[in-house]
């Protein structure tokens, strides 16, 4: 038996990247464990999104060559963003890599670990593979989460100005929906409940290859026996169309949240960023899945500052959030990316004056995030339990412990609830909501 060690930064494709890895890696004997100093192996999977990517990611490789002293056989591996994006210059600053892999490859990493096993090698590869690169050959592990991710494609071929991902993660390819079809159906036999499909954005899924729509394959897994919640992110609002909306009004395996970005709610910044919608289009989007759906939760990303962002602009975000009333936000200041577009443009905003507007939009926010999480005070919610809570029983009694289990609705807020069963991970518990906090709800079983 042999171990490895993984890192990985960054969103829910390197999160799923990571794990198929791990699946792949099984034949050859190894299993995962949290320790770099006890690790044969140790992939780093990286990302470029992140502020500062390509330092952080040299940094944290110092740190593995203070462990590869100790234990000079260990074999480390750098993929992701960070990998596809700098390939040669890793092994040049960081001699002790033996592999470098790019976004598209993962399936060779056996391969490679074997060759370098079996004879101490560099290998970097990075090549732009054209198709969906089809992992096969794994086996799912017998214990599955109840909520997993499923990439159904990979890469991007929108380019919006501050964004990396069309360079480092390739052109949009989608996945076949048999081979998606059958990952899902092999995760329900696992014990999954709920799952999240993935892809940079998941609205144009199968348009390129002809393959189905997107609304067409939510119709095509909603038939799974077994699985119970579907969620899927992310979306590009100028690809949402009419039948993705009708999709809510018809599947009742769709969960009551949407994660649509809008990024800013000034037009000249959506233009300067490339985002091809304007507010309104963006707006009609959001009134038209509300009719439909009137729980619907709805949450999305914002950047402030980017270059050329006059005050005018950042207020036409701020009446965009009073407008929409989104559920929660992830913001951000807008930050350089080398290979991005936006990473040239001239008109750049002060950090002081970014930092200002950040802490201004996420004031707004929290304000309304607390009075949409307040409507959920005395309802009976559906959980999906999840796990046991951080803090995980209160002793009422000698004969009485409470347990404490989150889980999550349907439109994806955390609950946090007592039970005196011993095991509700999978099950679906009715929960009255008695207290809203900013970032999550608590309440009491009723069943
Ligand atoms: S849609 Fe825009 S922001 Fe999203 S991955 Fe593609 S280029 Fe990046």
């Amino acid at each position: 038996m042999k171990n490895v060690y993984v890192n990985t930064i960054g969103c829910q494709m390197n999160v799923y990247d990571s794990e198929l890895m791990i699946k792949i890696l099984k034949p050859l004997g190894y299993v995962q464990i949290d320790s770099i100093k006890k690790a044969d192996l140790i992939i780093i999977n990286t990302c470029s999104i992140r502020e500062k990517a390509a330092e952080k990611t040299f940094s944290y490789l110092g740190r593995i060559a203070q462990a590869k002293k100790e234990k000079p056989d260990q074999i480390v591996v750098v993929t992701g963003c960070v990998a596809q994006n700098l390939g040669k210059e890793i092994t040049r600053r960081a001699p002790y890599v033996d592999i470098v892999l790019g976004t598209r490859v993962l399936g060779r990493l056996p391969e490679y670990v074997k060759k370098v096993s079996e004879k101490r090698d560099r290998i970097i590869d990075i090549e732009m593979t054209e198709g969906f690169d089809e992992i096969k050959g794994y086996e799912e592990p017998k214990e599955t989460k109840v909520s997993k991710f499923v990439t159904i494609m990979r890469g991007c071929d929108n380019y919006c100005n501050y964004c990396v991902v069309p360079y480092v993660r390739g052109r949009e390819i989608s996945r076949e929906p048999e081979s998606i079809i059958n990952e899902i159906k092999s995760l329900i036999d696992g014990g999954t409940k709920e799952i999240t499909l993935l892809g940079q954005n998941v609205n144009s899924y199968g348009l390129k290859e002809n393959l189905c729509s997107f609304p067409e394959l939510l119709h095509k897994i909603k038939n799974i026996d077994g699985l119970e919640r579907i969620r899927f992110a992310t979306s590009h609002p100028k690809d949402l169309s009419d039948n993705l909306i009708e999709a809510f009004k018809n599947i009742d395996k769709l969960c009551d949240n949407f994660h649509l970005p809008v990024q800013s709610g000034s037009n000249n910044v959506l233009k300067g960023m490339n985002r091809k919608y304007t507010r309104e289009i963006y707006i009609e989007r959001i009134i038209k899945l509300r009719s439909v759906r009137p729980d619907i939760s709805i949450t999305s990303d914002i950047i402030v500052g980017f270059p050329g962002e006059s005050e005018e602009d950042f207020n036409d975000t701020l009446l965009l959030l009073k407008e929409i009333e989104f559920d929660s936000l992830f913001a951000f200041k807008y930050s350089d990316r080398s290979v991005a577009p936006a990473s040239k443009f001239k008109n750049k905003i002060e950090e002081d004056v970014k930092t200002d507007r950040l802490a201004r939009l996420n004031e707004l926010q929290n304000e309304i995030s607390k009075k949409k999480n307040i409507i959920y005070e005395e309802r009976v919610e559906k959980v999906l339990v999840e796990s046991l809570s951080k803090r995980q029983s209160t002793e009422i009694s000698e004969d009485i412990k409470l347990k404490q289990w989150m889980g999550r609705t349907s439109s994806n807020k955390i609950v946090n609830f007592n039970h005196t069963e011993d095991d509700l991970i999978g099950r679906t518990i009715e929960v009255k909501i008695e207290k809203a906090r900013a970032n999550s709800l608590w309440g009491i079983s009723t069943n």
